[in-house]
């Protein structure tokens, strides 16, 4: 559907919307100029605030050492319109539009990149002193009940509670951490690397209890279900969030039982023309032989460069593929920990290190080869580590569990 323009360059007369301007929304518009893209593009998003990146947010922001994390990108420059504070309701994949509070909003290619939104402990919508941190104006109301240095009660030891946690420490307020499995990150790693986790919170000062789950919250106090009450003059709920899909309802773009959307390995849907990218949508992975549904910030960094080049059509007629070796990091109490692959139960544990000291690293190995490493204060591992990955070199699990020798070095001969 290109056009030739007075000028003889080729302009494509496609719009292209993209609906969710966080980051995967922000780099997909990105993208598609980098790649040449001469059409329409708009990014409609449903918060208020110039688009920002979500990290900093858990972190600086919140103990008030940054003022904002607007991403640095010349909208206008780029030649993207930008509609903000608007929220999408509903798309008619048919009629290739969206519906929104001021009307309809005709596009000739989709992109869904609308997130993920925070699980919400159930009675508690409203409540006051109940907080999420999920986005700009979570972190801002959240700023004054540090500075006040109230009594928290963080519910859920996962990657945000931890984050938090740590803010609220370094702020000087009491801090209790409730989670109700007999560990931190129960969800995402196996229990022998998680439990060295749990000493981290006694080391900041912060209280974890485990296996303890919330019956009630009432004002100023939080109620577990073995009766203690636990003082709160704030409440922070960090247990996980789910793709933000409501929006699709109806539109019979298909939605997996975790919310998600369903994309291909090309992140096109089952709709024509609509794409999906970032927090709200899975995808299969050759690379693990599973689909994933991946919530870090790396996939909404590297999902969109694909997205684009699909809608350019930049390979030809053969779509290029996303298989990506999953990336994340935290920063907790002091520490600074990474992952990067994917690895599953039955995969060999190898340790880098003593789980105790400031810096180790653990191993997957699926076959001799490399799928997953969790690296604390150990960059090089995760560095090194990531690129074995994608590579799929086989591996020397003796060496490996040398902490002395490189990673790289740790290859089969
Ligand atoms: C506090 C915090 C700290 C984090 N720290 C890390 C970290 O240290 N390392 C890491 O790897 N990852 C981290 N993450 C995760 C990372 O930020 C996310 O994976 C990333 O932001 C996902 O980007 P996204 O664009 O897919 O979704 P989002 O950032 O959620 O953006 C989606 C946007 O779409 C908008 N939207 C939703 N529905 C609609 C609609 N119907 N119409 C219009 N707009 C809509 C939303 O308002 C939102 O602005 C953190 C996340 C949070 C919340």
């Amino acid at each position: 559907m290109s056009e030739q323009t007075q000028q003889g360059e080729r302009q494509d007369a496609r719009h292209v919307v993209i609906v969710g301007a966080g980051m995967a929304g922000v780099q997909t518009a990105v993208a598609l100029r980098e790649r040449g893209f001469t059409g329409a593009v708009t990014l409609i998003g449903a918060e208020p605030h110039q688009p920002y990146d979500r990290p900093p947010l858990s972190k600086a922001v919140l103990l008030g050492k940054a003022e904002g994390s607007a991403f640095d990108v010349d909208f206008e420059q780029l030649g993207v319109e930008l509609r903000l504070g608007r929220e999408v309701t509903g798309v008619r994949p048919a009629a290739h539009q969206l519906d929104t509070p001021e009307g309809p909003v005709d596009y000739d290619v989709l992109v869904a990149a609308t997130g993920a939104e925070p699980l919400r402990l159930p009675g508690t919508e409203g409540v006051p002193g109940v907080h999420l941190l999920r986005t700009l104006d979570d972190a801002e109301r959240l700023k004054p009940v540090l500075a006040e240095q109230h009594d928290i009660v963080v519910v859920g030891a996962g990657w945000i509670g931890a984050e938090f946690a740590t803010a609220a420490r370094e702020a000087g307020c009491a801090v209790t951490v409730v989670e109700a499995a007999d560990r931190p990150l129960a969800g995402a790693l196996p229990a022998e690397v998680a439990a060295p986790m749990a000493a981290w919170y006694a080391g900041a000062g912060a209280e974890l209890r485990t296996l303890a789950r919330v019956q009630g919250i009432e004002p100023g106090a939080v109620i577990l279900d073995d009766g203690t009450r636990l003082p709160a003059g704030a409440v922070v709920v960090g247990i996980g969030a789910r793709p933000a899909t409501g929006w699709l309802d109806g539109s019979g773009i298909e939605l997996g039982p975790d919310g998600a959307i369903v994309a291909d390995a090309s992140l096109a849907t089952s709709a024509p023309d609509v794409y999906a990218v970032g927090d709200c949508a899975s995808f299969p992975s050759a690379r693990y032989g599973e689909r994933l549904l991946v919530h870090h910030w790396d996939n909404a960094l590297q999902g969109p460069r694909t997205v684009a080049a699909n809608i350019v059509g930049a390979t030809g007629p053969e779509p290029e593929t996303y298989d990506p070796v999953p990336y994340f990091w935290s920063e907790q109490f002091g520490r600074f920990v990474q992952y990067a692959g994917h690895h599953g139960a039955a995969d060999t544990q190898v340790w880098r290190g003593d789980p105790a000291t400031p810096a180790w690293s653990v191993c997957w190995l699926r076959e001799g080869a490399l799928v997953g490493v969790l690296a604390v204060g150990r960059p090089r591992d995760l560095a090194q580590g990531r690129r074995l990955i994608e590579s799929g070199a086989k591996l020397s699990a003796e060496r490996l569990a040398d902490p002395s020798v490189p990673l790289k070095s740790a290859l089969e001969s």
